[in-house]
């Protein structure tokens, strides 16, 4: 079987092209009612406390290292999914929930997975519409 990669070339030529599944740590905070801020809603672990909106600077929290592990979280980083056909329309999956599961914001989601794998392959369907 051809990959879908090889048959098309460069899926972001298709305007699919999806380093990161999510904004986290990016387009998306979380701000709890205290005003301590996390990189997403689902990540409000203190190991990912970036600051504080009221007490703190909004650069630094931006800069801050939870922050930058997140954007640092491509597709391409985790090495499981670095070589999957649909990377870069999956993106690699939600952060929280791998690192809920398995301690590690780089591990494949096997359980998810099957299931990133069927939206990617119907967002590539709806894409030839
Ligand atoms: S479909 Fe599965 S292996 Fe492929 S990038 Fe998504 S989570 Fe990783
Ligand atoms: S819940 Fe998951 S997909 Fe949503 S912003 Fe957080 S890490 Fe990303």
């Amino acid at each position: 079987m051809v990959s879908y990669s090889k048959r098309h070339g460069t899926i972001s030529g298709l305007g699919l092209s999806r380093r990161f599944q999510c904004g986290a740590g990016s387009g998306v905070i979380s701000v709890d009612p205290f005003g301590n801020v996390y990189p997403c809603h689902a990540l409000h672990q203190q190991e990912f406390l970036c600051g504080n909106v009221l007490t703190g600077d909004l650069k630094k929290i931006y800069d801050s290292k939870p922050m930058r592990i997140c954007r640092e979280t491509t597709v391409d980083s985790k090495k499981e999914c670095s070589s999957c056909d649909l990377k870069y329309v999956c993106g690699g999956g939600c952060l929280a929930t791998t690192y809920k599961l398995y301690g590690s914001l780089k591990a494949r989601n096997e359980l998810l997975c099957p299931f990133y794998r069927k939206i990617a392959i119907d967002s590539l369907w709806d894409s030839t519409r």
